[in-house]
């Protein structure tokens, strides 16, 4: 038996687009943890119709669980309880003790606006302490509480009813799951396990063919549920499965990496940020950017703790502050463009010299749209890594797509180049 869920994400800022949705694919992560089954995510604005309308959908989807996010403030488009209430058949009851706690939450911060009309904000609150009979309250982590709401006489799905805010809504799912109701509603859950393989520099129809081979060869194969993703330029490989499966499991990734040993990174879900984190300790690091203007050193400084290796970054976008910031002789640049090997060789150094570091990165390319010629045209990117005193290892490669994705990939690239001159491997043919 397994347990299927929906989500419900509500807002008009959401569907419209002006804020993207982080809740629904968080609750799909967490979902997963349980070893649930998400089967839909909609999206609907304050309208309590459309809402009503979503609810009755998974209601018909036969799900066991539906999850909402957003739409429990104290404003009248906030319409979410009302809206849970009526689907699941539970009249909304005052609930003066949690009336009480909102209060006391809210008072403090009432204190910074003196104007404010009391007795309005008395009653929103008292609008947010109304509970649908039965449900469990989980305490606010804003101001709004959520809730657990049980459906009539076991018929129809168990409903979370959950803040918008994420924060909010990540503190209160913990507590939702905590609940007696909630433990009732996911019992028949199955207990997966899920592993991840990283791959870089490999086109997914390879993988296919391995998975194909996969089929034909490993026992049990079947029973292995798996998702392969291009994401910022590399493979990813997810496999699920129920733990007696765990062999096939096993056989799926000796396989995988017997075939593609060159462009396997990861085995146990690290990205290459982590790795490359990992293989700098006791080193320290530079950058020296062209075209991605500042976002390889900005993805570096992402990692906690990259203060201790990360020294900093030039941003060098024309001749001239290639020359005066990094010390490139201006007649390479005349002689070979800002976009070459010997250029990225030439500002890795400088990035060394400057920064004093003991490894830099340097990356110089054409982003487009504009500016590509028939020899350099539009996607070309050069890079450089180089350890203080070692041979540069370089690289140019002409890039896809538009001008996000060529400076997005030139530092996916660069971490891919970091992490083989930090292992001491060679770059791949
Ligand atoms: P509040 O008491 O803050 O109004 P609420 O439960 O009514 O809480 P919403 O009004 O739906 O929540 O959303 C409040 C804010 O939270 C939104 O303006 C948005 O910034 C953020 N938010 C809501 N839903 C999402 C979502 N799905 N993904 C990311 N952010 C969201
Ligand atoms: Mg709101």
């Amino acid at each position: 038996m397994s347990v299927r869920a929906g989500v419900v994400i509500t807002g008009t800022e959401v569907l419209t687009g002006r804020v993207r949705d982080r809740n629904g694919p968080w609750l799909s992560d967490r979902l997963h943890e349980l070893g649930v089954e998400l089967a839909h995510i909609t999206i609907c604005g304050d309208r309590p119709e459309d809402m009503q309308a979503q609810l009755r959908f998974m209601a018909d989807q036969g799900v066991d669980l539906i999850i909402t996010s957003g739409g429990l403030g104290p404003t009248a488009d906030d319409l979410t309880l009302e809206v849970v209430a009526g689907f699941a058949e539970r009249p909304l009851l005052l609930d003066e003790a949690l009336e009480q706690r909102i209060a006391d939450i809210l008072e403090p911060l009432m204190k910074r606006w003196p104007d404010l009309d009391f007795e309005a904000v008395r009653a929103s609150n008292r609008k947010q302490a109304m509970v649908p009979e039965g449900a469990a309250v989980l305490e606010p982590a804003g101001t709004a509480p959520g809730m657990v709401v049980l459906p009539r006489e076991g018929s129809g799905p168990t409903v979370v009813v959950l803040p918008g805010p994420p924060r909010e809504l990540h503190e209160l799912w913990r507590a939702a799951v905590a609940t007696e109701a909630f433990r009732e509603a996911v019992v028949d859950a199955g207990h997966y396990e899920q592993s991840m393989l990283r791959l870089f520099g490999i086109p997914e129809s390879e993988i296919a063919e391995t998975l194909r081979l996969a089929e034909a060869e490993i026992d049990g194969f079947g029973r292995l549920e798996i998702t392969t993703c291009l994401r910022r330029g590399e493979v990813e490989v997810v496999v699920r499965h129920e733990r007696e499966a765990a062999a096939a499991r096993t056989a799926l990734e000796a396989l995988i990496g017997e075939r593609h040993e060159r462009t396997l990174f990861s085995d146990d879900g690290s990205t290459v940020d982590e790795q490359v984190a990992e293989l700098l300790a006791g080193q320290t690091i530079a950058t020296a950017e062209s075209c991605t203007a500042g976002l390889m050193v900005a993805r570096l400084a992402e990692r906690p703790g990259s203060s201790a290796y990360l020294l900093g970054g030039a941003v060098t976008y024309v001749d001239r502050a290639k020359v005066d910031l990094l010390g490139v002789d201006p007649e390479l640049i005349e002689r070979h463009g800002a976009v070459s090997e010997e250029a990225a060789e030439a500002m890795a150094a400088g990035a060394i010299e400057r920064f004093g570091a003991t490894v830099s990165i340097a990356i110089t390319g054409v982003a487009g749209p504009g500016g590509g010629s028939e020899e350099k045209p539009v996607g070309t990117v050069c890079w450089c890594v180089q350890r203080s005193g070692g041979t540069p290892m370089t690289r140019s490669v002409r890039l896809p797509g538009d001008r996000a994705e060529v400076r997005d990939r030139s530092t996916t690239i660069g971490m891919h180049m970091l992490r083989r001159l930090l292992r001491g491997e060679e770059l791949p043919v």
